[in-house]
């Protein structure tokens, strides 16, 4: 069997032919000859119709999958056409490729397959390929995914910030949370009121109407835009961002009365006991909760702090509005006669947002709850697996691609 007639079996476009194969001069890589069929016209790439011939340019090589540990090209001499409806002389579409990318569309759906299960740089390895070829992979699927992706109706929508490039720049982050769809939306550069109305730019106003629910931390400029764009929808400050907030309030607490010690020559009582008080205590190991009680024995601020966040959680279990209104009051009233500032800071936070964090009560058994916090981890996976990631747009293409749930383009044969 000939490579040709594998290849017309998996890889057949109307209009083309594949002439012959052989290996290149340097016996490392197999280049196969494409040409267009007798009498069958090139298409124009703007108006994607067939179009009266122009000329030829240089040949162009298209890379193919490997096989049995040998690169193959698809070697093709573009035609340009003169497009009437167009008006213009184009370069001719070509069903296998995508623009000016040097690779197949189904080499590209593959590689961008693998991407999505290793990092990029692995992917590049493991196929032999270079990571900016990985890149334009998973660029093309994006981008198919994209043009090609239904918004449907959104129910609820969850906005989320992300840090990255080493904590010194942020991302904007609209999930839909609908209880049976879960996918990221939306991917926007800092955590701006601009870059928040961006996505209601692209949903339109129709659909952002008609969104019900919206989740969301307490940062002002998100605040702004879902008061402004979804005012009648329920606004609702969940429970992972306010438990994410009090931990980092914890955090600062304990590094500096750590560092007080440490100055001061006392007992270093606080070292190595991050992880013990920003854990929920059922998730310790015996011999860390041993630890802990340790801990909890001494008159410290970060001792204190710690109890009043543990009491905190007990917030999550009423199901009235009304009686986590009483709690929440309780709570922020022996918060503020605590004198530990960075706590009574969330209290001021959270009566100012009390309504709205009482919208978690009373949304409760309409939204799959801890769902922003699920793809909040899978975003943060997916930054940490793929270190190569400096630029927003490869942030961008690595967590649409993740995430998305986009649409693939189609293949002319299940390749894998
Ligand atoms: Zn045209």
């Amino acid at each position: 069997m000939e490579l040709i007639t594998i290849l017309y079996r998996c890889h057949r476009f109307r209009g083309f032919v594949y002439q012959h194969a052989h290996f290149s001069a340097d016996r490392k890589s197999i280049e196969v000859a494409v040409r267009p069929r007798k009498g069958s016209a090139a298409v124009c790439s703007r108006c994607h119709l067939p179009a009266p011939g122009y000329d030829q340019l240089a040949e162009r090589r298209f890379e193919f999958f490997p096989l049995w540990g040998f690169l193959v090209f698809l070697l093709y001499t573009m035609r340009r056409v003169n497009c009437r409806r167009c008006g213009i002389v184009a370069v001719e579409e070509l069903p296998w490729g995508d623009g000016k990318r040097t690779l197949t569309k189904a080499y590209m759906l593959f590689l961008a397959r693998w991407a999505r299960r290793l990092s990029w740089k692995e992917t590049a390895e493991a196929f032999r390929t270079s990571w900016d070829k990985v890149f334009d992979a998973v660029e093309h699927v994006v981008t198919f995914g994209l043009e090609h992706r239904v918004l449907g109706q959104i129910d609820a929508i969850g906005v989320d910030e992300i840090q990255y490039a080493k904590g010194h720049k942020y991302l904007t982050l609209v999930y839909q949370i609908d209880l049976d769809v879960t996918r990221l939306l939306w991917v926007g550069r800092e955590r701006t009121i601009e870059s928040f109305r961006g996505f209601f730019t692209v949903i339109g106003d129709e659909l952002a109407s008609k969104i019900v629910f919206v989740c969301s931390d307490m940062w002002e400029p998100y605040l702004k835009v879902i008061r402004e764009k979804c005012s009648g929808a329920l606004h609702i400050l969940d429970r992972f961002h306010i438990v994410a907030k009090m931990n980092k309030a914890l955090d600062e607490i304990r590094a500096g009365e750590s560092r007080r010690i440490a100055s001061e020559g006392g007992v270093p009582v606080l070292k190595k006991s991050r992880w013990l008080l920003l854990k929920r205590e059922e998730n310790l190991k015996t011999e860390q909760r041993f630890r802990l009680r340790d801990l909890l024995r001494y008159n410290l601020k970060t001792v204190r702090a710690y109890l009043l966040k543990e009491a905190f959680q007990q917030l999550w279990d009423y199901n009235s509005p009304a009686w986590a209104g009483k709690f929440l009051d309780g709570w922020c009233r022996q918060v503020m006669r605590s004198r530990i500032e960075p706590m009574k800071n969330i209290a001021r936070s959270l009566r100012q947002h009390r309504e709205l964090i009482l919208n978690y009560f009373r949304a409760q058994k309409l939204l799959s709850s801890g769902v922003v916090e699920g793809l909040n981890n899978k975003a943060k996976v997916t930054m940490r697996r793929s270190y190569g990631f400096r630029t927003f747009r490869c942030l961008e293409l690595a967590l649409y691609h993740s995430l998305g749930k986009l649409p693939e383009p189609e293949s002319t044969h299940e390749f894998f």
